[in-house]
């Protein structure tokens, strides 16, 4: 038996070892990032499913024959039923079923891979562990007991906007101001109160001492919310957990069911859990107080979802019994990026302390890179990714990490016009996102209202009143009259089908036309402002004014980034449908295929527990990473600075920070300093590409994003070329058009061979002119076809 496990668990280390092999009582395996933490996870359980409890003794019994030793000492990777019961027999262990083992992962992805990673090892036996979220784990339990508190069994799930639906009405009938109580804080507060366990009549007390006559209507809407989910038989996300905690403590035999049926529970990331999960978790393993919880206090990023780190540092004082096991080696990092990261974490005060070592060697330095502008840095970034392939990386060891969605944009936009395949995590990629469609579809009919698609989307969006019904008649009419949707809009007075609604079709056609005309005569970035504005989406948004919405009018502002960028690349052909060729040919490049090898983009929360040989993270800059809001706020600076230190340690080898001096996001321009986190960096483990001068300012100046008058006067320290605006413009347009700036245009043509640094060789299928640039189609010997745009892919063409 000694045999078994020690080849078994060979690759752990002694600590990770133990840690795998204590199977009774409580443990806490606290530990920094990379140090094995959900490996042990993993090998715990299929230590367990494989030896069984109390694995620490590594006897091997007594009575065992030469040919049981032998038999052990051969046991296979993938032992069969029979094989398995022999091992247990010889090792006189009492094993668990796999039913009876349950791990939490805080998401589904890490679910998956636990479930995989187990199924490798241990076959279709892996498939009855618990291996699952939070919130799966619940709706289980759920569907099986929830009868006993009021609910049917085939209760429904509520999403945000549902819930959000169900607050409006109730604030409605409670004659309540609409702007006062939004839904979306409603919901917030409602949604914090369960993190804390508080039903509406806790919370109302809690108002009532506190004399908070806001709070207290919350209360009450919170009341009403309860109930109203209770008759339509529904559950919100936030009650899939709560109304399983209240299920335990009012239900003995239930509680006395999951207690034993649980002899393990294993949970990942329990620094990120909340008071109810806490709750939650305690509960289920009440029974056999086999309780291993596992995180990293240095890693808890979601304190603004209710988390509370509390709940891993007071787990010795929970459990008096706890055993703790502290990992300090890491075997993800090289020595360089370890070092970066612990030296900037310590720069927190309110953490258990702990440094991590790797033997893994030194490796490359941290490079940090100061860019000109986010144009540059994401130019930077797809340039030196397509350097790491030609050098034989591939995509998918490589990921892009940032802080906020919205960056995404500039850094997408580089990877379509090079042809590089990526894909987003957890977010949507920018032009898939309704909101920039909406505002593409109202430019699109401006610019030709006989697009009857794009008409069809933006005619009630804002709402005005025509109806699915209406545009129905309107669909039946132009079909018959051989016209488009504008023109019988345009004429509904004419129709007596549509009287009813002739007036607000008309008031839209009128709508139409008079942005035309303002079209005809405004720069474009002014008529997208008052596109936005006249026909009323943005304020439909701002008038909602919850989390969602801002950041979709962010994203909206964001879009006249892209309009400015279009017009400095090509002042020419500054037209509106200039830019939606422009942007049409964008969506075109889409088509590069995103198999299985691409670049991986997402923000740093969505990477927690991930890891990759190359790691980018993006927009290291006051303002943006640590955030604004955190520049006077202690406690939220120290969780953009564990956040800093999640992303940095998501590197295995390479591992690459940068910053512009100066950023356009949401359509605005501001010049911010670099990161305190990158000055945080020891100078041994870093180097520092283009380095702002100290002088660079302290201040942070926004500008209007269409002119630039700041110049040396803006407490921009401006390097000795920045004479003025002018000079802040034609830089920008020399980096997005390199390949006719700096480098001279390669002349293509059909059939012409052409070597990629990073596809290889390839032969030119086509070449299309589009607007200054033009879309190549090349048929790589290696990689297969690629759209590439000629002027950013020229620096790479040979
Ligand atoms: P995080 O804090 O980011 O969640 P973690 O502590 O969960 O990290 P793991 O993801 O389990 O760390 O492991 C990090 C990497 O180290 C993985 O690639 C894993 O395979 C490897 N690893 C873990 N333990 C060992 C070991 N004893 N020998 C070699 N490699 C190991
Ligand atoms: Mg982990």
């Amino acid at each position: 038996r000694k045999a078994v496990i020690a080849r078994d668990l060979q690759r752990l280390n002694p600590m990770q070892r133990k840690a795998a092999m204590t199977t009774e009582g409580p443990l806490l395996l606290l530990a920094g990032a990379g140090s094995g933490k959900t490996t042990v996870l993993i090998q715990r359980v299929y230590t367990l499913l494989t030896y069984g409890r109390g694995s620490d003794s590594e006897e091997v019994p007594e009575w065992a024959e030469e040919e049981d030793i032998h038999f052990l000492e051969a046991f296979p990777d993938r032992p069969t039923d029979l094989e398995l019961d022999r091992a247990h027999r010889l090792c006189a262990v009492d094993v668990p079923r796999p039913w009876e083992i349950i791990a939490i992962t805080f998401t589904n992805k890490a679910a998956g891979e636990l479930k995989e990673r187990l199924a490798a090892r241990l076959g279709p036996m892996a498939n009855d562990v618990w291996a699952s979220t939070f919130h799966s784990a619940c709706v289980r339990i759920l569907r099986r007991d929830i009868d006993r508190i009021g609910f049917d069994k085939d209760f429904t799930i509520y999403d945000t906007d549902d819930a959000k639906r169900v607050i409006k009405d109730i604030v409605k009938e409670q004659n309540l101001d609409e702007k006062a109580f939004q839904p979306k804080s409603v919901l917030a507060a409602i949604s914090h109160a369960k993190d804390q366990y508080e039903t509406p009549e806790d919370f109302a007390r809690r108002c009532e001492t506190e004399n908070d006559w806001k709070k207290s209507r919350i209360a009450k809407i919170y009341a009403a919310y309860q109930k109203k989910l209770m008759t339509a038989n529904a559950l919100d996300f936030d009650d899939i957990i709560f109304h399983t905690v209240t299920l335990l403590q009012r239900e003995p035999e239930v509680l006395r069911y999951y207690q034993n049926k649980f002899r393990y529970v294993l949970v990942d990331e329990y620094q990120d859990t909340n008071h109810l999960q806490y709750l939650l978790t305690s509960l289920l393993a009440g029974g056999y107080r086999n309780l291993c919880v596992v995180g990293d206090d240095d890693q808890s990023i979601y304190r603004f979802r209710g988390a509370n780190i509390e709940n891993i540092l007071s787990f010795e004082q929970q459990y008096p019994d706890a055993r703790v096991i502290r990992l300090e080696q890491n075997y993800r990092s090289t020595q360089n990026i370890l070092d970066a990261a612990n030296a900037v974490i310590q720069n927190n005060v309110g953490r258990k302390g702990k440094t991590l070592w790797t033997d893994n060697g030194g490796g490359e330095v941290v490079t940090v890179k100061t860019s000109f502008n986010e144009g540059d840095e994401a130019n930077f970034v797809v340039g030196d990714i397509l350097m790491g392939v030609n050098r034989g990386r591939r995509f998918r060891d490589t990921a892009v990490l940032y802080r906020m969605n919205a960056q995404s944009n500039a850094l997408e936009y580089a990877m379509k016009r090079n042809g590089i395949p990526y894909r987003v995590v957890g977010g949507m990629k920018f032009f898939d996102r309704a909101e920039v469609k909406d505002v593409l579809a109202y430019l699109c009919v401006l610019n030709n209202p006989l697009d009857d698609l794009r008409l069809r989307r933006i005619i009630n969006n804002p709402a005005r009143g025509i109806g699915a019904t209406t545009m129905d008649k309107v669909a039946v009419l132009a079909e018959s009259q051989g016209a488009s949707l504008y023109e019988i809009i345009r004429n509904a007075d004419l129709f007596p089908d549509l009287k009813s609604a002739s007036v607000k079709l008309l008031k839209f056609a009128d709508l139409i036309d008079g942005l035309r005309r303002q079209g005809a005569e405004l720069a474009l970035p002014e008529f997208y402002d008052v596109v936005c504005d006249q026909t009323g989406y943005v304020r439909a948004l701002e008038e909602k004014n919850d989390m969602e919405s801002r950041g979709r009018i962010e994203n909206v502002q964001e879009l006249k980034s892209n309009i400015l960028g279009f017009l400095e690349q090509d002042p020419e052909d500054a037209t509106l449908s200039g830019f939606l060729n422009e942007i049409a040919l964008y969506t075109d490049l889409d088509s590069v295929e995103a198999g299985d090898d691409c670049v991986t983009m997402m923000t740093i929360h969505s990477a927690k527990g991930l890891e990759f040989p190359t790691v980018y993270v993006v927009g290291m800059e006051e303002g943006i990473f640590p955030g604004a809001s955190a520049q006077y706020d202690q406690e939220e600076l120290e969780e953009e600075r564990r956040l800093c230190y999640v992303a940095m340690t998501r590197a295995k080898e390479k591992l690459t920070l940068t910053n512009a001096r100066q950023r356009m996001l949401y359509g605005r321009t501001s010049a911010n300093r670099p990161s305190r986190f990158l000055e945080e960096i020891p100078e041994d483990n870093m180097r520092w590409e283009g380095k702002p001068e100290p002088r660079f300012g302290g201040m942070e100046a926004t500008f209007g994003g269409d002119r630039w008058e700041g110049g040396a006067s803006g407490g921009y320290g401006a390097p000795s070329t920045a004479r003025s605006g002018v000079w802040v413009r034609s830089q920008r347009a020399q980096t997005l058009s390199r390949g006719s700036g700096a480098a001279p245009m390669l002349q293509l043509n059909q059939g012409d061979m052409v070597e990629h640094t990073a596809f290889g060789k390839g032969m030119v299928l086509s070449v299309r002119p589009m607007g200054g640039d033009a879309l190549l189609e090349v048929a790589f010997d290696q990689m297969g076809t690629k759209k590439l745009m000629l002027k950013s892919a020229g620096n790479h063409l040979k």
